[in-house]
């Protein structure tokens, strides 16, 4: 029999209040995995209503720093003790590489270690004053009930980067993970539990995005939105919390650069377009799709690309010697086909890929396509298409490479591939993109700030700056005078 998972609000699990459940599918085999709770406005206001009576609990507003960054370290320990359970629910669930996956399970626990050490160095400051007699000083306090929605394409990681940074800070949140990828984030809930988080500080209401996604944005006790998704979605959560005037932190879609100049070390550079569109079959935020050569090297690295992305082991995610899984769903691969036909359409050639990929499963795989002849009035140059399509064009000059990266609607992340050092500095200056990367590609840490330019996003994701996303500031004012109360009428300050 498949296993069934309810919500887990306030500590417990819970029956979806319509009795009904929606399969998880795995992408590689099409087999079926497990049920899990159809969410409506009905278990949304449950779980709201459970993070907001712990927000207000003595067991979590009276915590100390100290004391809530320990339960953090808790759960990363806990993270790690069962790194290899959740690396492969979500290679099941989404079909990336099991030891890619490991990866990310290894590393989660220094997401959850670093903001347990933020978490009793948040603090307001004293400011000065030109009244000497009035003492004024600020403290951070937090938000209230946080909405955290996220996409399926790194569950946990994502969904943690949003986690850590609220429960420091001391707020509650309500969590609605992606329909394709709820099992890693219930079982996350429930290690918060084992860790010693109060019930109700960690909710979790699975569903679809026009049910319980839409029912949580639109609850009024919700004080702030923490999105990752696709452009369009991050759109409208934007409109609907500015009409309520709540903060969102939104980390949107991507249309990344990567730039070869003629003197890049053409090996790495190479290897560093494969990472950048083919790891993860090109699921990813970061994505290097758009790959500029310079002409004196364009034939060259054109040739390694083709012929490192022609031999990739295309497969089943748990097999080891695997570097390609399937896509994560039917229109993710249906999104990739349109795209590629509509570059086809639009005179772009299929250098090398397409619709050929020649696995034994009956899952959801595309092969890793390149495509040439083709530029930036392109739809398939401009619109993010989420999967393994690298789209390689040549360049003659800096000023010239800089006006067509800068060109898209998009500015998350952007790769440069020089020796120069004086060049690698003016390109990271000059391209409009949250993240550069200098002879590397999907570099990432909690510890360093990420942020969405452009259409890619608002707000700021890891490192310090990351928990003033949940935080407000507060301004005290305190006169310490025993004098009577001159002036009634002047402003003190
Ligand atoms: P999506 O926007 O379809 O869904 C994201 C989440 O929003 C899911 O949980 C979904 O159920 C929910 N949702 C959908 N409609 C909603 C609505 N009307 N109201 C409330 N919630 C709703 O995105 P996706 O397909 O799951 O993820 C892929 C996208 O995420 C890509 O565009 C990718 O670039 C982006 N992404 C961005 C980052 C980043 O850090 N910038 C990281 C990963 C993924």
């Amino acid at each position: 029999m498949s296993q069934k998972y309810g919500h887990f609000i306030n500590g417990a699990w819970i029956e979806p209040d319509s009795g009904e459940y929606f399969a998880s599918t795995n992408p590689a085999n099409l087999e079926h995995l497990y049920d899990a709770a159809r969410g409506n406005e009905r278990d949304v206001a449950k779980a709201v209503e459970a993070a907001e009576k712990a927000y207000h609990s003595n067991s979590w507003a009276n915590l100390s720093q100290t004391q809530r960054g320990k339960l953090l370290r808790r759960l990363g320990d806990l993270v790690g003790e069962n790194a290899e359970e959740l690396a492969r629910f979500e290679s099941l669930d989404n079909g990336k590489l099991l030891r890619e996956m490991r990866g990310q399970m290894a590393n989660l626990p220094d997401y959850l270690y670093y903001y347990a050490g933020l978490a009793d160095k948040i603090q307001g400051s004293q400011i000065p004053t030109n009244d000497l007699a009035i003492l004024n000083y600020t403290q951070r306090e937090p938000l209230g009930v946080v909405a955290a929605i996220t996409p399926w394409n790194s569950p946990l990681t994502l969904t943690t980067s949003k986690l850590a940074p609220a429960l420091a800070a001391g707020n509650t949140l309500v969590i609605k993970p992606s329909e394709y990828t709820s099992r890693t984030i219930l079982r996350f809930a429930e290690l918060a539990t084992e860790a010693g988080f109060p019930d109700g500080v960690v909710n979790v209401v699975t569903g679809f995005g026009n049910e319980a996604g839409s029912a949580l944005t639109d609850h009024k006790a919700i004080a702030k939105i923490s999105f990752t998704g696709s452009t369009t979605t991050g759109a409208m959560i934007a409109q609907k919390a500015s009409a309520r005037f709540i903060g969102t932190t939104l980390e949107l879609g991507g249309k990344s650069p990567n730039i070869i100049f003629g003197d890049a070390n053409i090996k790495n550079a190479s290897m560093g377009v494969i990472a950048g569109i083919f790891a993860a079959a090109g699921q990813t935020c970061i994505a290097g799709s758009r790959v500029f050569a310079h002409r004196s090297i364009y034939d060259e690295l054109l040739e390694r690309v083709a012929e490192r992305a022609q031999s990739i082991k295309i497969g089943d995610p748990l097999d080891e010697a695997t570097e390609l899984g399937p896509l994560a769903f039917d229109q993710q691969l249906e999104k990739v086909r349109h795209y590629v036909n509509l570059g086809i359409s639009e005179g772009a050639t299929v250098y090398s890929g397409g619709d050929n990929a020649n696995v034994d499963l009956p899952g959801y795989f595309y092969a890793p396509t390149v495509l040439t002849d083709v530029n930036n009035d392109m739809n398939v140059v401009r619109e993010e298409i989420f999967g393994p399509v690298a789209a390689i064009m040549p360049f003659d000059s800096e000023d010239e490479v800089v006006g067509l990266a800068n060109d898209t609607e998009y500015g998350l992340a952007a790769g440069v591939w020089t020796q120069n050092l004086s060049l690698a500095h003016r390109m990271s200056r000059r391209l409009e993109a949250g993240t550069i990367w200098v002879n590397t590609y999907r570099a990432m840490s909690p510890m360093s700030p990420r942020q969405g330019f452009k259409n890619s996003g608002v707000g700021i994701e890891h490192g310090l700056e990351s928990i003033n996303e949940y935080t407000k500031l507060k301004s005290v004012w305190i006169n310490t005078s025993e004098e009577e109360v001159g002036d009634p009428f002047i402003m003190r300050g």
